[in-house]
């Protein structure tokens, strides 16, 4: 029998549980709203048709300035102070978790302070609160948090997605997870 070389099966075992462990998502993440659950949003959401794209989360309704809390330990790699505009997510924060999935929260009212750009967070740590900037700073718009969970890895029970508006619509499905089967709450 070959003797098994310690030396070099170690740190590849370390090396191999290390990458389990962060190619591993979480089986289940929490409602990122505080006090909010399933209830709290429209479970139809989760890519429907929106303006010229597909809607890629969902959005949970909640009062402003209700806490929003990362849903994952990860580290902020999006990070926007709105100026008072109409545009796109107003005050957002995207955090990357583990297995390359990036949570992204949007239309915050504003972003806790010790939020930095680069920085670690921790799940149930206070990211910001809900509100209605960027598109959502609208009359007939409700505040919201817009909450999606990008992926570079393809999630291919989401099943590709009908062509709409450009030619890559088709694919763009597999690389977003839908945040209603994240949160163990039913899509029906
Ligand atoms: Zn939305």
């Amino acid at each position: 029998m070959k003797k098994i070389n310690l030396k070099k099966t170690i740190p590849v075992v370390v090396l191999l549980g290390l990458f389990l462990y962060w190619v591993i998502p979480e089986s289940q993440i929490p409602n990122p709203v505080d006090g909010c659950n399933s209830e709290n949003y429209d479970h139809q959401t989760f890519w429907y048709p929106w303006g010229d794209h597909f809607h890629r989360g969902i959005d949970v309704f909640a009062d402003s300035g209700t806490v929003v809390r990362s849903v994952v330990d990860g580290i902020v790699v999006k990070l926007h102070r709105a100026d008072g505009g109409n545009k796109g997510g107003g005050n957002y924060v995207e955090v990357l978790g583990k297995a390359t999935r990036a949570y992204y929260y949007a239309h915050m009212c504003e972003i806790a302070p010790d939020i930095k750009l680069w920085g670690f967070v921790r799940q149930g740590q206070p990211i910001g609160k809900v509100g209605k900037t960027g598109n959502a700073n609208r009359d007939d718009c409700p505040p919201h948090c817009h909450f999606s969970i990008h992926t570079w890895i393809p999630e291919l029970r989401n099943g590709r997605g009908e062509v709409k508006y450009r030619r890559w619509d088709r694919y763009e499905k597999l690389f977003y997870i839908n945040p209603i089967i994240a949160m163990g709450d039913s899509t029906h």
